[in-house]
């Protein structure tokens, strides 16, 4: 048996029994956006890591090495986002072909410092080494948040609905163009493209939800809705139906899919990458987090509910009730 039969998600919970030693002041280990523990009597310390591989994750022809620090940076603190925390301080490790310019590398931290600059984070540490042919970086983030205000993924309740906190498939189908020989109308095209390249992480919106006690549970949408949700569902042993056609999508990504011969829907469910956030939200209090989201110059959409039958359903556009299969990025499927 090997990674690809088993599947990224099922390993991770194979070697999650032999990974922690010690119970005490440890919130939350391996499971959730972000690993939780203890800081101090009002405060506990987020921490998350992600790896970007070239060639896997990003294609140094696809976006400028700037670009694709200020990405790196920006992935990691939308799980501190969806944890409803502020992020802190950041460790940077590289592995560099030894061909790689100077210049690119300088370009690449001139990325980070923009995001780092835009969060207050401070970059404290890492590591450097070669590698024999892909550019390889893995940033671990951490944050802070107060007790009272930590999301995780474990806490949705039947009957809350199921909200997003921005557009979904933009980037997955700004992806596809950048991988296809489509010719776009250039508004179109810029819109998809950044939103892959350069997405932004939504810490304002984590904090609204994290302060506005009306959320349960929260995750980062990074490998597609259909599989962030069955994370939120199989942590909070709740099922979920979304509807169709509350999807929020843009104007741009329904243009490219047509253009592209693709379903946006499948853009949105699937995709991937789209980092906005998606929430458990109490129903009583949806009509007051949707004001507050808009007197802050923020979008949330109500795209479905929790339910106690444990499945995951999609309501199609045409009425049909569907099983809502799990199409998100796993590694090794
Ligand atoms: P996210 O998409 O939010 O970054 P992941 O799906 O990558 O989260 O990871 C889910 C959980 O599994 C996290 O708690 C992460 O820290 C943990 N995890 C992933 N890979 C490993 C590993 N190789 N060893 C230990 N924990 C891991
Ligand atoms: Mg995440």
């Amino acid at each position: 048996m090997n990674l690809k039969h088993f599947g990224e998600f099922k390993f991770i919970d194979l070697i999650a029994p032999l990974c922690s030693l010690r119970k005490e002041g440890v919130i939350k280990g391996i499971g959730d956006d972000c690993a939780v523990v203890e800081l101090d009597n009002s405060r506990y310390l987020l921490v998350t890591t992600d790896l970007m591989i070239e060639r896997i994750h990003f294609s140094k022809s696809f976006m400028s090495p700037e670009a694709l620090g200020r990405k790196a940076l920006s992935i990691n603190v939308s799980d501190i986002a969806a944890c409803g925390g502020v992020p802190r301080d950041a460790f940077i490790s590289i592995a560099v072909p030894e061909d790689l310019d100077i210049e690119y590398l300088q370009d690449f931290y001139r990325g980070i410092r923009q995001i780092a600059l835009e969060h207050e984070v401070n970059v404290l540490g890492g590591d450097t080494t070669g590698s024999k042919a892909d550019l390889v970086i893995n940033i671990t983030l951490t944050g802070v948040v107060k007790k009272t205000e930590l999301l995780l993924r474990n806490n949705a309740k039947s009957g809350d609905l199921i909200c997003i906190t921005g557009t979904l498939g933009d980037s997955s189908a700004g992806l596809a163009i950048l991988q296809s020989n489509a010719s776009l109308p250039h508004a179109i095209e810029s819109r998809l493209i950044n939103a892959h390249c350069d997405p932004r992480a939504q810490v304002l919106e984590g904090r609204l939800l994290a302060q506005s006690g009306a959320c349960n549970a929260a995750i980062d949408i990074s490998d597609g809705l259909s599989s962030d949700l069955a994370h939120i569902c199989k942590q909070s042993d709740v099922g979920a139906t979304i509807y169709e056609s509350k999807l929020p999508m843009s104007d741009e990504l329904k243009a490219a899919s047509k253009a592209l011969n693709s379903n946006a829907s499948n853009f949105a469910l699937n995709g991937g990458e789209d980092y906005v956030l998606m929430a458990a939200v109490k129903l009583s209090q949806f009509v007051r987090l949707q004001t507050a989201f808009q007197e802050n110059g923020s979008e949330i959409y109500a795209v479905g509910e929790f339910t106690d039958n444990g499945e995951m359903k999609i309501v199609l556009e045409s009425g049909e009730v569907k099983d809502l299969v799990r199409k998100g990025w796993d590694h090794f499927r």
